[in-house]
C-alpha cells in the first residue's frame, strides 16, 4: 500500500518535528466539519493535530507517537520520518479507496494554528 511522505510546517503541534517532519505514528486528513466536503486547499484539515501549548492534548499526543525504532534511527542517521497517512478526502485527485492517499508527498501548513480546522493538506487538488 502506498504512503505518501508527509512534509509539516505546523510547529505549533506537538507531534511537529524540526526539519517539517511530524513524528505521528499516524494522521487523519478530514474535510471541513461544516460541509463535509472539501472543495479547496483551506477546507481540508489535519486532524491529527494537537496543540503543545494544551497539556491534556500532550498526552493525547504522546499515545499516537512514532517511539519506535523509526525516529530514534532517524534521528541517528538523519533520514525521513513519515506517519501512516488515512485520508477522508474523497474529492480530492490523490485519493483512493480504503482512505489511501496516493501522492508520493504531501505538504501540512497552518500558521500559528491553534484547532484542527487551522491546518490544512495542501497538496489537495480536487477531482475533475
Ligand atoms: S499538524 Fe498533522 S501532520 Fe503536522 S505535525 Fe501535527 S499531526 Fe503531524
Ligand atoms: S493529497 Fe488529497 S488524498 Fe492525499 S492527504 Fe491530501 S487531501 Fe488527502
Amino acid at each position: 500500500m502506498s504512503n505518501p511522505i508527509v512534509k509539516c510546517s505546523v510547529d505549533q503541534c506537538s507531534h511537529y518535528m524540526p526539519g517539517d517532519q511530524c513524528m505521528a505514528a499516524k494522521i487523519s486528513i478530514y474535510n471541513e466539519e461544516a460541509t463535509g466536503k472539501s472543495e479547496q486547499v483551506k477546507d481540508t484539515q489535519c486532524k491529527s493535530f494537537h496543540d503543545r501549548k494544551t497539556m491534556g492534548d500532550m498526552i493525547g499526543a504522546l499515545h499516537n507517537a512514532n517511539i519506535g525504532g523509526t525516529i530514534s534511527a532517524a534521528f541517528m542517521d538523519g533520514t525521513q520520518v513519515t506517519p501512516e497517512v488515512e485520508c477522508f478526502v474523497n474529492n480530492c485527485s490523490y485519493w483512493q479507496g480504503n482512505n489511501v492517499c496516493n501522492a508520493s508527498q504531501i505538504d501540512v501548513f497552518g500558521a500559528n494554528a491553534a484547532k484542527t480546522d487551522d491546518t490544512d493538506c495542501r497538496t489537495f487538488k480536487k477531482k475533475n
